[in-house]
């Protein structure tokens, strides 16, 4: 396995029962863009079990940390979700994905929308300082079923905030907008719904969406990511890619079986 680093875990924390985030050791050649992810797993008798992982660290930090559903059957979740500290766990020394800052031109400002774990890649893309110098503001939605699911809202409005190196810009220019489609909270509704009723630039405090100014990065299951596309495609957003950065960049937080 010359293309893996077997790497320790430092951490785990479980959110609720179908969701946990986990740190691990880094080794120190592992380079990776912030939104891109890599394969990583675990040792199941003799051969490696992989899965696709958005990295939730940014690349300057010096530990790695992932954010994972369990999947109760999942050939990989079903074990990785029973994790402790000190474990072994598989990490490929190559990432990847279209979720980057090189792949979206600048503007004034930025949509990260995820749901449920699609949150993963925009956790590190809001640690890095050139988010801020290439956009006005940053909108980070996070759609979920239910408020317990809206994990890392914490770290994101009161952590982030104070953070030496990037603090100071994230208070400035990122506007968290949370949302639940299941049961009351500030904000409620699918984001497709929030977008195309204007809610989300009100509530937000923000000019509504325009292909001329803005920018958007998508990750979430495969039904979202399709009405998301076909209203970005009606508004004329341009998608981009590794060759020619565009308009909005997409990715699945996970492929259906
Ligand atoms: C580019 C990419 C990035 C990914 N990043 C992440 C990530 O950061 N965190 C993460 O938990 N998963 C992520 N995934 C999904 C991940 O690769 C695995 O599918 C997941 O870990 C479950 O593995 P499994 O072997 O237990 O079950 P699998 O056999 O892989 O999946 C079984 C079924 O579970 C459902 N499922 C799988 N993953 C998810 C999910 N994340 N949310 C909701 N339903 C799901 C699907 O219906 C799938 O068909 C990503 C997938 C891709 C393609």
């Amino acid at each position: 396995m010359s293309n893996m680093n077997e790497e320790r875990v430092l951490s785990v924390h479980h959110w609720t029962d179908t969701l946990f985030s986990f740190r691990t050791t880094r080794d120190p050649s592992f380079r990776f863009r912030n939104g891109e992810f890599t394969m990583i797993g675990l040792k199941v008798g003799e051969k490696p079990l992989l899965r696709a992982y958005s990295i939730v660290s940014a690349n300057y930090e010096e530990e790695l940390e992932f954010f994972s559903i369990k999947v109760q059957d999942g050939p990989l979740t079903s074990r990785l979700q029973h994790l402790k500290v000190g474990d072994p766990i598989i990490v490929s020394r190559k990432a990847t994905g279209t979720l980057v800052l090189d792949n979206v031109t600048s503007g004034r400002n930025l949509y990260l929308i995820g749901t449920g774990t699609g949150l993963a890649p925009f956790l590190s893309i809001i640690k890095d300082p050139e988010t801020y110098e290439r956009f006005e503001r940053v909108v980070l939605v996070h759609g979920c079923r239910t408020v317990k699911e809206l994990a890392y809202g914490d770290m994101i409005a009161e952590t982030l905030p104070r953070d030496e190196l990037i603090g100071e810009l994230l208070s400035e220019k990122l506007i968290y907008y949370p949302t639940v489609t299941r049961e009351p909270f500030r904000n409620s509704g699918r984001v497709t719904d929030l977008m195309t009723s204007g809610k989300l630039f009100t509530d937000a405090g923000i000019a509504p969406i325009e292909q001329a100014h803005d920018r958007v990065m998508l990750c979430g299951s495969p039904a979202m990511l399709v009405d998301l596309r076909v209203l970005l495609d009606g508004m004329g957003f341009v998608e981009g890619n590794h060759g020619e950065p565009g308009d909005f960049v997409i990715e699945k937080a996970f492929v259906e079986k």
